[in-house]
């Protein structure tokens, strides 16, 4: 077999990468105010961040999604992207983002060679999207996706994490959206991950999520090209975009996990819900050769767990997901 292959015969062949843990807005279910950020030496540089993406290419990793905290925050990311397209075997990359500095950016960075991205947005209504991210720039996200989408960043996906009483009452409008403006929206059932007043809301779960939508119409599953991740899609009949349901609550999809996780700090994190983690900035500050960056990223792999055990409350306690990269 060639490629990357863990303990329990999963093919990884994708690495998110996180490239900063600051932020520009604060979730009320990601972000804990004021929290204590990295400093610029504390994280990867962007030729640190290209000698383990080429060091995971050669094992066999094609696809590479940019996240963090903000990506968009970290000065000059189109020049990581290109760093990164020009990566013999690097087929895919792809920005998962709140979209507030999307359309300054979508241009560059779609001629530096990203791909595609997903989008994040939980509501549709001006003073929600206050309440849960703490900024009034919905109307900018809103034409943000356009850009995007003109820029050819296609498929722009809308990541929409559903919160009990937050804004359960609008996965309808979200569903809407895929027939009205042919958005891919993905719906996500929040995880507790240690934020007491999100997860004093609650999950809702995918199955509720599909009888909140049932009167828009049938989904029929949908069989064209979708992504690497684990969402399931359908359409609405006539509708041009798709809705997709990321249910790492109620179906789990370990058995499906094809990715690494690296973190802004260098830190290669097997699985977004373990805290294990295989230090590499250490080793490459200290001058680690290409064949010691690959032996510690087969570590990273040979400890890759099973599955997660969040539904029986075990839960990541050293990092947040705004320092992982969701
Ligand atoms: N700033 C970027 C963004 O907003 O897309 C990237 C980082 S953000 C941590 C990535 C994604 O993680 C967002 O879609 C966010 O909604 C999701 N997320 C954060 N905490 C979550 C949780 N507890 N459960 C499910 N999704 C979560």
């Amino acid at each position: 077999m060639t490629g990357l292959f863990d303990s329990w015969q999963r093919q990884i062949d994708y690495l998110r990468i996180s490239v900063t843990d600051h932020c520009n807005l604060s979730c009320l279910y990601c972000s804990v105010g004021s929290v204590p950020h990295l400093s610029r030496g504390e994280i990867l540089s962007y030729e640190e961040i290209q000698r383990v993406v080429q060091a995971a290419a050669s094992m066999g990793i094609n696809k590479v999604r940019l996240t963090g905290g903000e990506p968009l925050l970290r000065a000059d990311l189109s020049k990581l992207v290109w760093m990164l397209s020009q990566i013999e075997s690097i087929d895919d990359i792809s920005l998962t983002t709140n979209g507030i500095l999307l359309s300054k950016y979508a241009v560059e960075l779609k001629e530096a060679g990203l791909k595609r991205v997903n989008v994040s947005l939980d509501t549709l209504k001006e003073d929600r999207f206050k309440r849960i991210t703490g900024s009034d720039k919905l109307k900018g996200v809103l034409s943000d996706i356009e850009a995007a989408k003109k820029s050819e960043l296609n498929p722009v996906k809308i990541n929409t994490v559903v919160l009990r009483g937050i804004n359960d009452d609008e996965t309808i409008n979200f569903a809407r959206m895929s027939t009205s403006e042919g958005w891919h929206v993905r719906f996500i059932e929040f995880m507790p991950l240690g934020m007491p007043e999100a997860e004093a809301f609650g999950m809702v779960s995918t199955q509720e999520i599909r009888e909140c939508i049932q009167s828009l119409g049938k989904l029929e599953p949908y069989t064209g090209k979708t992504g690497n991740g684990p969402a399931k899609y359908y359409r609405l009949p006539g509708a041009k975009g798709t809705i997709g349901f990321i249910s790492p609550m109620t179906e789990h999809f370990c058995h499906t996990c094809n990715r690494l996780r690296l973190t802004s700090d260098g830190h290669l994190r097997p699985c977004l819900l373990d805290d294990d983690e295989v230090n590499l900035k250490e080793p490459l500050r200290n001058g680690a050769n290409t064949d010691e960056l690959k032996q510690l990223i087969q570590q990273a792999v040979a400890i890759k767990r099973e599955r997660h055990h969040l539904t029986e409350g075990l839960a990541p306690e050293k990092r947040s997901m705004y320092q992982i990269g969701g």
